[in-house]
């Protein structure tokens, strides 16, 4: 190729590029409908193939390296209070935004809606919330790491950053160089997958196109703009004023700064996945810190879902109001609660938010098959709520960097590596 032509493409940001792939994938999804689907989803699911790859070593490593490098458990004890707090803050807040839009719009009023799927209910149930608290502690941690199960790994790590800092001489130099230099490798690899992003999004976004009617709007519209209201309310008002209050910092600069983890975010519906991309944005792009972003970034991508916790909330009054079944401001707090109990166990994974359902449904008596009546839009909703995750846990990593004085000077030592 033309010596000129070749480093003009090389100037081209990998935000455009990703937004072209997204662009090219909408039009052949549109206009090639099915005859796309063999190499859309081929392109699409390798893709996703080597982003997963990548995920169980990323966090294993980040997340020892992370502890490590925060030091004594004082340090580890606050920094893990402020996520804390701030991933409960701001996931509260996404169910009162979308509890509010719920009551006010009321969009299972009057819906005309006949059953569109009926999933087997036993297949949906999660099982009680016990079990949930029993998932957090490995039994055996190897199989945690051989099934992706992410909270018991990110538990595991945790301990074992604890306890390697707590050696002494030559042991600690020798796990904590191999730890660090094991994230090293992995953050490089990311760096790598990344590449393909536009590629993999452009399949993904094809093969969405073309598998999803329209006709899917009619009867649940008003629900689907309900969701998708509260998301971006709290998408671009609730999580812009934090950053700007407790961080003291420019909202729209962090969003240009995640831009590549939110669109990746967005079409693999996966916070998981996106997770090597929102640690690379956060450490490259927003300055954040190594020791910050390794630790609050993993726990986020699995606990913080601001946008899942929302869409539980919304769809449990919606399918009580279509069932014409009045909740008590009680049976409205249990649904605040459960819906945020449901975000923290959901996994990164595509429709997780959906199967998680059934506990909000449970808690208050509503029928689980009001599931199969939402099942319709969820993908595209689950593509919204996937990126607000995703940008819930990086506005919180922002705001708690800044608080710990790790989040590097713009233009100075920020490195900027995409650009
Ligand atoms: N897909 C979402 C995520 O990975 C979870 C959900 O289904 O709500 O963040």
């Amino acid at each position: 190729m033309n010596q000129k032509v070749l480093v003009y493409f090389k100037k081209i940001p990998l935000t455009a590029w990703i937004f072209i792939g997204i662009f090219l994938g909408l039009l052949s999804g549109i206009f090639l409908g099915q005859s796309i689907l063999p190499l859309a989803t081929v392109v699409g699911d390798l893709f996703l193939r080597l982003l997963k790859m990548i995920i169980v070593p990323l966090i294993f490593t980040s997340i020892t390296s992370g502890v490590l490098g925060i030091g004594d458990s004082k340090n580890l004890g606050r920094l893990g209070l402020k996520t804390m707090l701030y991933y409960m803050a701001s996931s509260l807040l996404a169910i009162l935004t979308g509890l509010f839009l719920v009551n006010l719009i009321q969009p299972g009023k009057n819906a005309d809606i006949t059953l569109s799927a009926n999933p087997d209910a036993d297949s949906l149930a999660v099982g009680s919330l016990q079990d949930l608290l029993y998932r957090i502690i490995p039994t055996n941690p190897i199989s945690s790491m051989v099934n992706s199960e992410i909270l018991p790994i990110i538990f595991f790590c945790i301990i074992l950053g604890i306890f390697i800092s707590r050696l002494n001489g030559s042991y600690k130099t020798l796990l904590t160089d191999f730890f660090y230099a094991g994230f090293e490798v992995m953050m490089n690899i990311t760096h790598f997958i990344i590449l393909f992003a536009p590629l993999g999004v452009f399949g993904l976004v094809a093969k969405i196109t073309a598998t999803t009617g329209l006709e899917i709007f009619q009867s649940l519209g008003l629900y689907f703009i309900t969701v998708v209201i509260g998301l971006l309310w709290h998408y671009s008002i609730n999580l812009p004023l934090m950053i700007i209050i407790l961080a003291k910092e420019n909202p729209l600069t962090h969003l240009k700064n995640m831009s590549v983890a939110l669109l990746t975010a967005f079409t693999t519906s996966s916070s998981s996945a996106t997770l090597p991309l929102t640690m690379e944005c956060a450490e490259k792009k927003a300055g954040i810190s190594n020791k910050i972003s390794s630790f609050v970034l993993p726990l986020g991508a699995t606990v913080n879902m601001d946008g899942t916790a929302l869409y539980e909330c919304v769809a449990a009054m919606f399918i009580a109001q279509v069932y014409g079944i009045e909740l008590s401001i009680t049976a409205q707090f249990t649904v605040v609660v459960t819906a945020l109990l449901a975000s923290i166990g959901a996994a990164g994974i595509p429709m997780a938010g959906l199967v998680m359902m059934s506990i909000v449904l449970k808690a208050v008596g509503l029928p689980l098959e009001g599931i199969g009546m939402i099942l319709a839009v969820d993908r595209i909703l689950d593509m919204l709520r996937t990126s607000t995750n995703v940008w819930s846990d990086s506005c919180g990593t922002l705001i708690i960097a800044k608080s710990e004085k790790e989040l590097a000077k713009p233009g100075k030592d920020e490195k900027r590596i995409f650009e």
